[in-house]
């Protein structure tokens, strides 16, 4: 393996921080939704005080901010590195006990304490570039915590690295770590105002290189089917079944495509989900996905040419259609702003990387957070098969991490007009 250009505690922090518990859940009536989160916000708290940092905030909801003030004399713009503590409801997160594979040479990577599984080489491509670096798995039970914790280490060591190390010129950096991400909600109580910064980018993505700076742009549709109910013994002429109204709605959707099951990349899809069914009233739920809102706005007329279509094909039944919006593409804000991006492509290639910039089929917190005001696309952290038992992360592509977030504070500087 070769030596990190920046020498940092990043894979000790990670190591310590996978230990604390900090599962999200659903349909929690607290924020965050589970107290273990806060335990490691206050860690973090407090280990970013004991850096040195002046100004470390932790508010009501869990939300630590903290500022690595400006080395240099320049009006830099405030940039900011966001992370979230919780991990995935899906595994569990308790007792995470980490395992390092020294020198890695290929092997399936195998479990203390599961000697049945294993991460196999032939099914991982992404570990053939890992040939010689360490990899860090959990023991076999449990997920790791690489997402996002890795990400959290990775803006711990960047921070210690430029802490001690004031030659280095940067404007002001903010530092922000979030609970509630997996459960959707990570941005709910995120303070604009008080983060303060121009824009920001969380360290969250998988493979080494990755930038991401376009997500979908969601809605999400009720289609509801009213019928008319009667005793089913005296319906003849009278019974209108919204059941089978829904159904021949369901019917008339394209088969081979337009589905998450049939599309990939930049193609987007009408995807039901859910269902409510009964004789006098059936709601189907649908996502709607696509990158642009034109898009979008020309599959909710499909569903709603169907939807009308299938009653008109039942006398008697009528259909509602509603339209409520989720999320949009953060591409639409960071074009806005291109120097986020151009800057972070700059970062990328000083640190020996070829930015690989590709669409997330999904949100981010940065898409919610680029249309709060905050432009925030998405870097590598080096997190591999995220929400599993198989969860893995190279020490070697942690230190390139930590690289991209100096660098990207040191283009800031430089590409500010003194
Ligand atoms: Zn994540």
């Amino acid at each position: 393996m070769n030596s990190p250009k920046y020498a940092t505690s990043c894979v000790e922090r990670f190591l310590q921080y996978v230990g604390f518990d900090t599962q999200s859940t659903e349909g929690s009536d607290t924020f965050p939704s589970t107290p273990g989160q806060l335990v490691l916000l206050k860690r973090l708290r407090d280990d970013l005080e004991s850096l040195g940092l002046a100004d470390v905030t932790m508010d009501e909801n869990g939300y630590v901010f903290a500022t690595v003030p400006s080395t240099s004399a320049k009006d830099v713009p405030v940039i900011g590195f966001l992370a979230h503590v919780d991990t995935s409801p899906e595994m569990s997160g308790r007792d995470v006990k980490p395992v390092i594979h020294r020198n890695y040479q290929g092997q399936d990577l195998l479990f203390p304490d599961d000697p049945d599984a294993a991460i196999r080489f032939a099914d991982n491509p992404h570990l053939e570039a890992q040939i010689g670096n360490d990899i860090i798995t959990a023991s076999g039970t449990t997920l790791l915590g690489a997402d996002n914790k890795a990400g959290v280490a990775e803006i711990m060591g960047a921070v210690e690295y430029l802490l001690s190390h004031p030659e280095i010129a940067h404007g002001p950096i903010r530092i922000g770590f979030t609970p509630d991400e997996e459960v959707g909600s990570g941005t709910e109580y995120f303070n604009i105002k008080a983060f303060g910064a121009y824009c920001a980018y969380t360290m969250d993505g998988e493979t080494l290189g990755e930038l991401q700076v376009e997500t979908f742009s969601a809605d999400a549709i009720t289609v509801t089917f009213h019928g008319f109910n009667t005793h089913p013994g005296f319906a003849r002429g009278r019974m209108v079944n919204a059941i089978k109204v829904a159904a021949d709605f369901i019917g008339r959707l394209p088969k081979d495509t337009l589905s998450p099951e049939t599309t990939a990349g930049y193609e987007g899809f009408v995807h039901p989900y859910v269902m409510d069914a009964g004789v006098e009233k059936t709601s189907v739920k649908l996502l709607v996905r696509d990158f642009v809102t034109a898009g979008l706005e020309e599959k909710e007329e499909l569903v709603k040419r169907q939807a009308a279509e299938a009653a008109a094909a039942f006398p008697g039944s009528r259909a509602e259609v509603h339209v409520e919006v989720s999320y949009r593409n953060m591409k639409e804000v960071l074009d806005e702003h291109p120097d986020v991006v151009d800057n972070a492509c700059e970062a990328f290639r000083r640190a020996g990387l070829t930015p690989r910039i590709e669409p997330i089929r999904g949100g981010t917190d940065g898409s919610r957070l680029s249309f709060m005001g905050l432009p925030t696309p998405n870097i590598f952290a080096g997190e591999h098969n995220f929400h599993s038992r198989f969860e893995w992360i190279s020490t070697s592509d942690m230190h390139k991490a930590v690289e991209v977030i100096i660098e990207l504070c040191r283009v800031w500087e430089e590409r500010t007009q003194g």
